[in-house]
């Protein structure tokens, strides 16, 4: 027998319609490309989303067709988020630090039809667009210049293309398994991998992400998401704040300390979203300007461990809670977040503030383990470290264009993370599975002894890799970063893991560098640093 209750497809053009019917006079605070800031509304974004659908399926674009986008975080992006995916066709978001060939590549893998740009990119679409075999047409997000004219042929403009659309457009219903939106994954070697989302698997990640242990943004919010909208979709946000009408500010191709202080002082921002750089920026230009960051109430990092100093800072500096979040692209990216438990409630301050630390627990809708080398579960004590395994809602299945080739492992996805799960859920990430360092067969967190390192009032920033080692196969070095104007001494770096860790585990030898070797996304290349120090224990 079956329930006799109302269905309906979990179809994105849900969410921009409840955003518009229900907060449509919500602000969204965009800052431009070309300069200056500007304001439009939840029932804006919404009708130029329903002209965006409308003008591309005038275009006579096949359902599912490929549009793909290089561009900042701003309203015309948010436009296109829900209009392509709205009116049937896949949001393909694509990252410009990408290396040339492998933004040629994707383009031509994911065989997109049109791409939307930001002025910005006019120079490198430009250069690259000869060998872009399957577009139709290349849209300027903004009104026509004649810089990008004359660069790009042909070139259509956005606020054009929008004006000639149907405001009464009306969305196009069909199966909520349908892809709405791409991203490729920037591994670090071989050629970027597609994850392609459903409209069903973005609303139940949407509804998670919303929940009070997730990220719990609501209408009350003003959402700062400097997470770029090429990133895994910007974490979910723009879907989450669609859901529940939240007022968003789009930062824009500033994303520096200054830019980030004054767009969240100005705007009265109460969550922002990004990764621990882009932090580290802010937090330093704060305390230079003496902001007291006071509409802040929390922040999301993810994307790379948070360093437990950062959490601090914004604690007792500026009375703001850091939420530390996990996941993945393969993951749309949501695996997990740290929120405290009724039982905290009574811990030492200090013991509350530890637990904090961890990349945290899983919301429902992911399910997650750890797994020996012969891939037998392991118990969640806190202390076993493995493999970690998910599976879960918004979980991939498998990747874009390789569905014959089938990654899951009894129906679970292996992260490429290594990792501990405790009694109460609480994964501690430990290391990438290809970055942990084997120390006469004992392991090192290259991750734990970054953290520590980066606290250091010396250092800007800091890595560890293992290196070849005579006796010990693989030891930690220190790869570290100056502040500015600081010369550190290697033994005084060194001095301050006494106490923090067990001996061994202190890196052999600091090397010093202007700046960390980073891959498209922020992630730090250690393969790069392993090679360029190889011989440096053993040479
Ligand atoms: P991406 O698919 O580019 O988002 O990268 C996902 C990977 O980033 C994960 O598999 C982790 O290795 C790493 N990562 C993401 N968030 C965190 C975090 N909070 N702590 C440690 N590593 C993280």
């Amino acid at each position: 027998m079956l329930g006799q209750m109302m269905t309906a497809p979990l179809l994105i053009s849900s969410l921009i319609d409840h955003a518009a019917r229900y907060h449509g006079a919500t602000p969204i605070v965009s800052v431009e490309t070309a300069g200056g800031q500007t304001v439009t509304t939840w029932g804006g974004v919404a009708e130029n989303a329903r002209r965006l659908g409308s003008a591309l399926t005038a275009m006579g674009l096949e359902p599912q067709a490929r549009c793909a986008t290089i561009a900042w975080n701003n309203r015309r992006h948010l436009e296109i988020y829900f209009g392509t995916s709205g009116a049937g066709f896949v949001c393909h978001t694509i990252n410009p630090r990408l290396f040339p060939e492998q933004l040629v590549y994707i383009i031509n893998h994911a065989e997109d039809r049109v791409l939307f740009i930001d002025e910005t990119f006019v120079p490198l679409v430009a250069r690259l667009r000869d060998q872009f075999t399957t577009l139709k047409a290349i849209v300027l997000m903004g009104p026509m210049t004649e810089a990008a004219a004359q660069a790009i042929p042909g070139i259509l403009s956005y606020d054009d293309l929008v004006a000639g659309g149907d405001p009464a457009f009306e969305w196009p219903q069909f199966d909520e398994n349908t892809a709405s939106s791409l991203c490729y994954t920037s591994g670090t070697t071989g050629n970027p991998k597609g994850v392609l989302y459903s409209h069903r698997s973005t609303l139940l990640h949407s509804f998670a992400g919303n929940t009070a242990d997730g990220l719990a943004i609501s209408a009350r919010d003003v959402v700062l998401p400097v997470v770029p909208m090429f990133h895994v979709n910007a974490w979910g946000v723009p879907y989450c704040a669609a859901m529940v009408g939240a007022q968003l500010v789009m930062p824009g191709p500033n994303l520096d300390g200054e830019s980030l202080v004054r767009l969240i002082d100005g705007e009265r921002v109460t969550i922002a979203l990004g990764v621990p750089t882009i932090w580290l920026g802010l937090l330093g230009h704060a305390k230079a300007a003496g902001s007291r960051l006071e509409s802040l109430q929390r922040t999301v990092v993810g994307g790379s461990a948070c360093p437990p100093s950062m959490i601090k800072t914004f604690r007792e500096l500026y009375g703001v809670d850091t939420i530390h979040a996990w996941g993945m692209s393969e993951m749309s990216p949501l695996g997990s977040v740290n929120r405290p438990l009724a039982k905290h409630r009574d811990l030492p301050e200090a013991e509350q503030h530890r637990l904090r630390e961890s990349q945290g627990r899983a919301p429902f809708g992911v399910e997650m383990k750890i797994v020996d080398e012969d891939g037998q579960d392991l118990p969640h004590d806190g202390k076993s470290q493995g493999d970690l395994m998910v599976r879960g809602h918004w979980v991939l299945d498998s990747y874009f264009r390789m569905g014959d080739q089938p990654i899951l492992r009894d129906g679970w996805f292996a992260t490429g993370d290594v990792a501990t799960l405790d009694e109460d859920g609480y994964l501690t990430i430990r290391d990438r599975s290809k970055d942990i360092i084997k120390s006469g067969g004992e392991w090192i967190s290259s991750v734990e002894l970054e953290n520590i390192a980066i606290a250091h009032p010396q250092l800007q920033d800091a890595a560890v890799v293992g290196v070849p080692h005579p006796k010990w196969d693989e030891r930690p070095i220190l790869v570290a970063v100056p502040a500015p104007g600081e010369t550190p001494a290697p033994e005084d770096l060194l001095a301050f893991y006494d106490g923090k860790i067990a001996k061994w585990q202190v890196p052999d030898k600091v090397v010093f560098i202007d700046v960390l070797p980073r891959n498209a996304t922020g992630k730090v290349l250690k393969r790069n640093l392993r090679d360029q120090f190889s011989d440096i224990l053993t040479g």
